[in-house]
């Protein structure tokens, strides 16, 4: 028998959807996509109120959004605006908030980055607010590597050019942020990425509090981390298919 040798980027294609097996998930349009999103990333504690925004660059410059009026919980696909690569809206009755002025910058600056989230999350928040970054002590913590940066933005709020400027410098190329008494932000490739990236630092923030609540632990080694963040890539297999089920069970309108 084959010796386990663990999750590879082998097996990672290997097992990726292809045409001719089980679809996963009924055909999304891309605003659906980002109305899955949305809900998803509420349950995962991406929740203040009506705060946060999802950008998504498509390929032809323009950005969907979700409008400022709504929670990320009630929004349906058809809610979703479109902006074009300055942040004018295109097709929408509703407002975008002036704090998108962070997104629009950053995926000028960042061509890496289609894909930018920003919230003020539970667990992520608390971190940020004791101005400290969480150590990663179990696997799930580990789907993602790479410096967290703290940023502490002292003044100015992301509608401001400036604090936005300084923010997009601060993050650098890394893939997130949490930002000092105020919340997180998530950068990548693609929305699967996105997903992944968010929840995993979520994830690593709940843990590293508990951890410590419970009287301390032993931080995982960074070589050890490394080895599982090989996820990051192309997000852990099956599972925002598997997340936007969840959704899309509670919810089929979010497809209207
Ligand atoms: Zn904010």
């Amino acid at each position: 028998m084959k010796k386990y040798e663990g999750l590879n980027e082998a097996m990672v294609k290997h097992i990726a959807p292809q045409p001719g097996r089980r679809a996963l998930l009924p055909p999304l349009s891309e605003k659906a996509k980002v109305a899955l999103m949305c809900r998803m990333l509420f349950k995962e504690g991406w929740d203040e109120h009506i705060a946060g925004h999802i950008t998504l660059r498509l390929s032809n410059g323009n950005i969907l959004t979700n409008p400022w009026e709504l929670a990320w919980d009630e929004l349906t696909a058809s809610d979703i605006v479109t902006l074009d690569s300055e942040g004018e809206i295109l097709d929408s009755d509703w407002n975008v908030t002036p704090a998108l002025g962070l997104h629009i910058q950053l995926h000028q600056q960042r061509p890496d980055a289609h894909v930018v989230i920003h919230n003020h999350a539970h667990w992520s928040g608390i971190w940020a607010n004791m101005q400290r970054v969480p150590p990663i002590y179990d696997q799930t913590a580990a789907h993602v590597s790479g410096d967290l940066p703290l940023y502490n933005e002292y003044e100015g709020r992301f509608d401001d050019v400036n604090a936005t400027t300084a923010a997009i410098k601060a993050l650098g190329n890394a893939k997130w942020a949490l930002l000092a008494n105020h919340g997180a932000l998530v950068v990548a490739k693609d929305l699967r990425q996105a997903h992944l990236r968010a929840i995993t630092l979520e994830w690593r923030c709940k843990r590293a509090y508990e951890v410590e609540v419970a009287g301390g632990g032993t931080p995982m080694p960074l070589e050890e981390s490394q080895k599982v963040s090989i996820t990051d890539d192309n997000g852990f297999p099956f599972l925002w298919e598997a997340m936007a089920r969840r959704e899309l069970r509670a919810d089929p309108s979010i497809l209207d």
